[in-house]
């Protein structure tokens, strides 16, 4: 798809009669909205009431899952799999900072989801970050190479795409999620993180020999109604991933509204 992505990662949030009604809100506003595919990523357990609430839904509104699992069925207990949501779930995020800080999991299990994700027709959205803001301007260098170490954005990316063959990175979406910047209310600016998604675009561009427009990054962190226009103006983001705004229905609505709006040219 050409147009940019606006996921709404709804967490473990809403009970299932606020599930239904958001996305009864939302099927409805999404039919005006044309420039942008929508993503709701409900509480897995909501994952068919939400898709019944959303019945008459546009074209450009998907469901995704917020978490996978990297086989198909067996003994993992509290885990769902994507053939329960099968021709339901377009997208899964996989690697939230979340599920890295609270569940353990390890670039190596986010290699094993992705390409699970793939195998099963489902787009993942591998999600990466920092956990302290960079000083590119006064310690490049070194910032570099903390990208590239360790826990570093690099190094997350190389690991997370070991399984995924290098004509497979167009069906891989990234979400530059910097952790400082996760529902804190300080969201990085664009031009932060247009920066760091122009290096991220530059890793992927020589390491899988791949071109600009196979690339996909999202930007995460804070992103509410009133800062969207910053990040939706930067060239090298080609969408959002909104978690705190994304189950209020007139914030929700009007991130999705504004970014359709920037990359139309209206
Ligand atoms: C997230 O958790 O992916 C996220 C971006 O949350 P928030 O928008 O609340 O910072």
């Amino acid at each position: 798809m050409d147009y940019p992505l606006v996921v709404g990662n709804w967490k473990m949030n809403l009970s299932l009669s606020e599930a239904v009604v958001l996305a009864g809100q939302i099927s409805r506003n999404a039919e005006y909205i044309k420039h942008v595919g929508i993503v709701l990523a409900p509480a897995s357990v909501f994952v068919y009431p939400v898709l019944d609430a959303m019945r008459t839904r546009p074209k450009n509104l998907f469901l995704g899952m917020q978490n996978v699992m990297w086989e198909a069925e067996g003994s993992y207990t509290g885990v769902v799999s994507l053939g329960m949501v099968k021709n339901v779930c377009k997208y899964a995020i996989v690697g939230h900072s979340e599920r890295r800080k609270y569940f353990g999991e390890t670039n190596e299990m986010v290699a094993d989801k992705a390409r699970f994700c793939l195998d099963s027709n489902v787009t993942p959205i591998i999600c990466i970050g920092e956990q302290e803001k960079f000083n590119l301007e006064d310690h490049f260098e070194s910032e570099m190479k903390r990208m590239k170490t360790g826990g570093g954005i690099l190094k997350q990316i190389e690991e997370s795409l070991s399984k995924i063959k290098n004509s497979e990175i167009d069906k891989v979406y990234f979400a530059y999620e910097p952790i400082w910047a996760i529902g804190t209310g300080n969201s990085a600016t664009g031009i932060y993180a247009s920066a760091i998604s122009y290096i991220v675009r530059n890793y992927l561009k020589e390491k899988f020999k791949v071109d600009d427009g196979q690339i996909h990054i999202l930007y995460g962190g804070s992103v509410d109604e009133k800062n969207v226009r910053e990040f939706v103006m930067q060239p090298n983001l080609n969408g959002l991933l909104v978690g705190g705004a994304s189950i209020k229905v007139n914030s929700f609505c009007e991130i999705c509204k504004i970014t359709s709006e920037a990359k139309s040219g209206k």
